[in-house]
C-alpha cells in the first residue's frame, strides 16, 4: 500500500487538495476525523480519558465534554501530555485501519500534525501544501469567520513554514486559483500512481 501523507499550515488548502485528490478516486484517510472517531461513546480511549480526569469531562450522556477538557489541559502541559499519550495511539491505530481498508491504487493520509507525531512513520512520501501566511490568514478568516488574531496565533503555534518545507517529498505552492492548484496536483497525482504501481 502507497501512501502519501499530505499536511500543512491552517488555510494553507489541504482540504481543497483533499477534495480534488478524492474526485479521482483515492482514499483520502483524515486525521482529524479519525480523532473525533476513538473519543466516541464506547472507545476504550474515552474510558481512559474519564478515568484519568474524572466524570466531569464527560456531559450527561456520556460523551467527550471538549470543553471541559480543553480547559485542564490548556493549563497544564503535563496533563495535555497525557492526554495525547491516550488518544496519539488510539489515532495511529485508526489510521492504520482506514489506510489498509483503503481500495484505491494510493492512499492519501491528510493530517495538520503529520510531521509532529508518529503518524509520519505511516506514509511512504510527504506532500505539503504551502501557502504564504497572508493568504492562509486571509482564507481561513474568510471562511471560518474569525478575527485575524485567531488565525495568526493559530500559524505561530504550528509548526514553522520552512521547517515543514524541509521535510516534504513534494510541495505544491497554494497561492493562485483552484484551478492551478487542480494542475499542480493533477501531475502529482500521475507520479503517485506509477509510483504505486511499481511497489
Ligand atoms: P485547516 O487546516 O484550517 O482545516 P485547510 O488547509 O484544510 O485548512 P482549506 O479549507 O482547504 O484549508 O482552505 C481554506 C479556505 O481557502 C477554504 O475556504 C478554501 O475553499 C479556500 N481555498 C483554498 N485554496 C484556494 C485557492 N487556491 N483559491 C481560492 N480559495 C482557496
Amino acid at each position: 500500500m502507497f501512501v502519501v501523507g499530505l499536511t500543512g499550515g491552517i488555510g494553507s488548502g489541504k482540504t481543497a487538495a483533499t477534495d480534488f485528490l478524492a474526485q479521482q478516486g483515492i482514499t483520502i484517510v483524515d486525521a482529524d476525523l479519525a480523532s473525533r472517531v476513538v473519543v466516541e461513546p464506547g472507545q476504550p480511549a474515552l474510558q481512559h480519558i474519564a478515568d484519568h480526569f474524572g466524570e466531569h469531562v464527560l456531559t450527561a450522556d456520556g460523551a467527550l465534554d471538549r470543553r471541559a477538557l480543553r480547559e485542564i489541559v490548556f493549563a497544564d502541559a503535563d496533563a495535555l501530555k497525557v492526554l495525547e499519550g491516550i488518544t496519539h495511539p488510539a489515532i495511529g491505530e485508526e489510521l492504520k485501519r482506514q489506510i489498509a481498508a483503503s481500495e484505491s491504487t494510493y492512499t492519501v493520509l491528510v493530517s495538520p500534525l503529520l510531521l509532529e507525531t508518529s503518524q509520519k512513520a505511516l506514509v511512504d512520501r510527504i506532500l505539503v501544501i504551502d501557502a504564504p501566511a497572508e493568504l492562509q490568514v486571509k482564507r481561513a478568516m474568510e471562511r471560518d469567520h474569525v478575527p485575524e488574531e485567531q488565525v495568526a496565533a493559530i500559524i505561530k503555534a504550528q509548526m514553522e513554514r520552512t521547517k515543514r518545507l524541509d521535510q516534504a517529498d513534494d510541495v505544491v505552492e497554494n497561492h493562485g486559483s483552484l484551478q492551478v492548484l487542480h494542475e499542480q496536483l493533477a501531475s502529482l497525482h500521475q507520479r503517485y500512481l506509477e509510483m504505486a504501481n511499481v511497489l
